[in-house]
């Protein structure tokens, strides 16, 4: 984590991902009285040096911190956080990350050293404030941040953020890159790809100016249309192949083939996950 913040709208901040792998973007939402954080990078090192950009773009002002969703480069760091921001999550994605945060912390390990190292001295922090229901508003102070619980989708507790205007997606929505499909039977197979589609149709009905995916460069809604259309294209090819009698691997090679050349995005691997969630 090594970007500093731009501001993408008046009091909205974005620390871009850089399109480096395993670093996300990262929101900070200022107002008059007080300032969110969205999301907090992976591990407690890189959690302290977006807390330290935070407290400089909000100086004294009282800071919330939430998270797009539990997986370990968006929430692992909000250790870092602790007596210094207060943690706002959904129920789902407060018990999601209790279900998964060990397996999840164990699978980043295996990734190898460098992203051990940031996970060393990792450990999972309940929300201090946790709302039930489909959504939650902080007003900052001339400016509410509304947060949106709209899993499950990419994972169970999937959670949106609008502040004027601008739309912070998590996973939901990747820049140039193929969406990532966390499908890894046995151990998490909650990625709901056909209810994906409908969460994306919900983002485009909220109509935001900016929209800041989880990886990749900020963008307009156009781009949550085309992640759609991706997701679409790909529902329609697998069910055609299935109807065909091809089974998963064959399919898997098909819509590779297709999508690769329809879109030129990176991570081609996520195109196999996500017709294996399709197709089960
Ligand atoms: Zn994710």
């Amino acid at each position: 984590m090594r970007g500093e913040p731009v501001e993408v709208a008046d009091g909205v901040f974005v620390i871009p991902d850089g399109r480096v792998r395993l670093v996300p973007n990262i929101g900070i939402v200022v107002g008059t009285r007080a300032a969110l954080v969205v999301d907090t990078g992976l591990g407690p090192r890189n959690g302290a040096l977006v807390l330290a950009r935070a407290r400089r773009l909000a100086g004294d002002r009282p800071l919330y911190l939430t998270t797009t969703h539990f997986h370990p480069e968006h929430g692992f760091g909000a250790q870092a956080f602790q007596g210094h921001a207060t943690f706002v999550a959904s129920s789902a994605q407060r018990d999601e990350a209790h279900r998964k945060s060990a397996a999840f912390a164990g699978m980043f390990r295996g990734l190898g050293p460098a992203v051990a190292a940031e996970l060393a001295d990792f450990r999972p922090v309940a929300p201090d404030l946790v709302y039930t229901g489909d959504r939650a508003e902080i007003d900052l102070g001339g400016r509410t941040a509304v947060l949106r619980h709209v899993g499950p989708a990419h994972t169970a507790g999937d959670q949106v953020v609008l502040a004027d205007g601008v739309l912070f997606t998590g996973d939901l929505v990747e820049n140039r890159m193929f969406p990532i499909a966390p499908y890894f039977p046995p151990h998490d197979t909650d990625v709901d790809v056909v209810r994906w589609i409908a969460v994306l149709d919900e983002l485009l009905r909220l109509d935001p100016a900016v929209v800041v995916p989880g990886h990749g460069e900020v963008a307009d809604v156009a781009l949550v249309r085309a992640v759609r259309d991706y997701f679409d294209h790909v529902r329609g090819e697998v069910s055609a192949l299935r109807a065909a009698g091809a089974g998963v691997d064959e399919a898997v090679s098909a819509v590779t083939e297709s999508a690769r050349s329809r879109w030129g995005w990176d991570n081609l691997d996520w195109i196999g996950l996500t017709v294996r969630a399709l197709h089960r």
